[in-house]
């Protein structure tokens, strides 16, 4: 039975979730096969919530449902090896998945495509999950591919993972990327993706291509899951003149909640507090206002915070936020506003 949408707080609408690579059915491919079920509750007993995790995962419809946990950006991502032996395939691989979890889900999981669809999915308590590619590697040279997927509902695009495309230089986790910034290709790309209504997504990139992308585009962008970088220095975080400038352009950043990102020191330990996930929407909050920050927690692609656990988690941290004066207009945006408004300005009607 899936329980209706929480309404404590507004439907969160989540920048960033990667449900998708360790849900049923998964190809046996690379890695093992099997996974959860997106349409059943996994969280089982939490005796060792550590061990149990990795198991578990952090959402599925059920929680999503209770927690308040309205959609998301529903990732198709690919690791090294499937980006580089058949990107284009696994890519329609991963989006069957999805659309076979709607088909499943007797009306609680919408593929939208525009905002009333997200609007419609919350009045009947449905999930409303919006396609985004993290990475553009299904997408050749001659860009053909991103109509196809723009009509299959591909809605946000990061023109690369911590990887290279053709397009652009992602920040490495480790070894060297190139540190320059488009390629003529990622200009054309920016072009095509502001002319069909797809948002673009900085998350990953690297310096230099964020600027590019920030120049390029007429549209607002986003960092669909990245942290402060005042706060936590890690590479895949914002530093204050990315905040100021992706909030000038009208765009938003949605809080990745690793412990990585989110720690001072930059740690995996999962005893990241409270006051800590707290302290980086204060520092957007501070920096340019409430209109430019959201979650983009990265369910189901991390390890995050104990004290968050799962999706079930949201709901402790927007009483955090409340607790610490947060109005419910504020609310508002942070949980959905924000990403609604940029949705409103890139996508067509
Ligand atoms: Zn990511």
């Amino acid at each position: 039975m899936i329980p209706p949408l929480n309404r404590e707080f507004p439907p969160v609408f989540d920048g960033h979730e990667d449900f998708i690579t360790q849900i049923k059915p998964r190809r046996a491919i690379f890695g093992p096969a099997g996974g959860r079920d997106f349409l059943e509750d996994g969280s089982g007993p939490a005796e060792d919530a550590h061990i149990e995790q990795s198991k578990r995962g952090h959402v599925d419809l059920p929680r999503a449902m209770r927690s308040g946990l309205g959609g998301c950006f529903t990732s198709i991502y690919l690791s090294n090896e499937r980006a580089e032996y058949n990107a284009l395939a696994y890519a329609m691989d991963e989006m069957n998945d999805v659309f076979r979890i709607a088909d499943r889900s007797e009306g609680r999981f919408h593929i939208c495509r525009t905002v009333s669809d997200i609007r419609a999915a919350w009045a009947v308590d449905a999930f409303a999950s919006v396609f985004m590619f993290e990475g553009a590697d299904p997408i050749s040279a001659s860009l053909k591919e991103l109509r196809v997927f723009y009509e299959a509902g591909l809605r946000c695009l990061a023109p690369t993972w911590s990887r290279s495309t053709i397009f652009a230089h992602g920040v490495a986790f480790g070894g060297n990327l190139p540190e320059t910034g488009l390629t003529d290709l990622g200009r054309q790309l920016v072009h095509e993706c502001d002319q069909l209504g797809i948002i673009l997504d900085v998350s990953h990139i690297n310096p230099a291509g964020f600027w590019d992308m920030l120049a390029e585009s007429r549209n607002p962008i986003v960092a669909t899951h990245s942290s402060v970088k005042a706060i936590s220095p890690h590479v895949r975080n914002l530093d204050d003149g990315q905040i100021k400038a992706l909030a000038g352009k009208g765009g938003t950043i949605g809080i990745n909640f690793a412990n990585l990102f989110l720690r001072p020191d930059m740690q995996g330990n999962t005893d990241t507090s409270l006051d800590v996930i707290v302290s980086h929407f204060d520092y957007i909050v501070n920096l340019v206002g409430d209109e430019h920050v959201s979650f983009g927690t990265d369910f189901d692609g991390t390890d995050i915070p104990a004290v968050v656990g799962d999706a079930t988690g949201l709901p402790v941290v927007l009483r955090a936020l409340k607790a610490k004066g947060y109005s419910d207009a504020s609310l508002e945006r942070i949980c959905n506003g924000n990403f609604l408004r940029v949705a409103s300005q890139v996508w067509k009607a």
